[in-house]
């Protein structure tokens, strides 16, 4: 009885100043023991979904602190309504999705965004390195300066100096690369991306908030790559960048051949601008506008069965015509595949998902 009023005691100290739930700080305390973090700050983040919390962990010997984020996923109803879509289809959520059943939801969400966290920081993509996971908790590598205060959003971002300009356009360019990155490389596109949801520090972009992305294979991946590309155009439109046509980085990005690191990816997207596809002038401008606008109201097919006329779209990319049609790579990399003899439908994204797909963080 001693030790557990103790240990309660331990676990409002370390937690004060928080409204949790009991839950929550028991699972907090459980992390506290585990080694993960020593104490639990304030709130850096207060969100619809989510509250994000500065932690640290102190070093027994050196008493040197090492700053760590807790992202707690609220368990509050309503606010999960919208996250069917993404759950949905997505086939490492088979039969994993309860409506009727809030706790596990959200214990299904955080451990989404733990697994994508961990495909894309072992893909080199800057991002937080996730370290625990249990039930709604998350604890995660800090993206801040050694006081503890977190890098702005890109959204905040401060840019100095008399080349502001150019490092937006860098930004923008970096930005494009690590899409494509993390599209080729991890299978995975984000679906909530913005401004809002990329850190900056020090000329580097940093990849958050990837509960809801989805694999290629997910019935609106592509749907949700194209919206990923328009908030980004948007924003750094807006920065003044000259920004390149959507349709154009749809394709930069799901393209199966071409590099998948830097320096080369942003040596394709000069490549690209070379080609004449940015908006230089006026005139230009305002035609890649109505491209964007043809763009983002065109019916993407996600799988050759809903493709219209397969052949006769087969036969253009094959005479190097597809570019106009939204879905050219995917025909392409779908031929490839098809010639290797696999048709399973998420053998590829299943192959790339299998060391995280075993693994069970989230402790007992
Ligand atoms: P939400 O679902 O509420 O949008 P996010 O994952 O986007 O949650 O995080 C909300 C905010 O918390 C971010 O905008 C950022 O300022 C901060 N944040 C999140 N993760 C970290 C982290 N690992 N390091 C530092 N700050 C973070
Ligand atoms: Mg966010």
């Amino acid at each position: 009885k001693q030790s557990e009023d103790k240990t309660k005691d331990k676990a409002d100290r370390a937690t004060s100043e928080q409204v949790l739930d009991q839950r929550t700080r028991m699972i907090l305390l459980q992390m506290i023991n585990r080694g993960f973090v020593s104490e639990v700050h304030g709130a850096i983040s207060t969100g619809k979904e989510a509250n994000v919390y500065g932690a640290v962990l102190v070093d027994d010997e050196t008493g040197a602190p090492t700053h760590r984020a807790i992202k707690v996923y609220k368990t509050a109803i309503l606010v999960f309504k919208d996250r069917e879509r993404y759950i949905t289809g997505e086939h490492r959520f088979k039969g994993g999705f309860d409506k009727g059943n809030n706790r596990k939801m959200v214990k299904l969400w955080a451990e989404k965004e733990y697994r994508n966290l961990r495909r894309i920081h072992t893909a080199g993509i800057p991002c937080p390195e996730p370290l625990a996971l249990k039930l709604h908790v998350l604890v995660m590598g800090f993206l801040g300066d050694r006081k503890g205060w977190a890098y702005p959003r890109l959204r905040d971002a401060a840019l100095q100096g008399d080349d502001i300009d150019d490092q937006w356009r860098k930004l923008y360019v970096q930005l494009l690369g690590l899409m494509r990155k993390m599209y080729q490389v991890c299978r995975l596109v984000h679906a909530d991306l913005s401004e809002y949801n990329i850190l900056y520090h020090n000329e580097q972009l940093y990849i958050i908030d990837v509960s809801q992305s989805v694999e290629p294979d997910h019935p609106r991946s592509l749907e949700f790559l194209r919206m990923d590309i328009k908030n980004v155009g948007d924003f750094f439109r807006r920065k003044g960048v000259d920004t390149l046509a959507d349709r154009a980085i749809f394709n930069f990005i799901t393209a199966a051949s071409g590099a998948t690191e830097e320096p080369a990816m942003a040596e394709a997207i000069e490549k690209l601008y070379e080609s004449n596809v940015a908006a230089e002038d006026e005139d230009h401008a305002a035609q890649i506008e109505v491209d964007n606008e043809v763009f983002r109201n065109q019916y993407i097919p996600q799988t050759l069965e809903q493709v219209y006329d397969i052949e006769k779209d087969a036969a253009k990319v094959h005479m190097g015509q597809g570019q106009d049609l939204i879905y050219s790579n995917l025909l392409a990399e779908q031929v490839v595949k098809d010639k290797n003899g696999a048709t399973e439908g998420g053998a590829e994204a299943d192959a790339s998902g299998s060391q995280d797909d075993s693994d069970d963080s989230s402790g007992d």
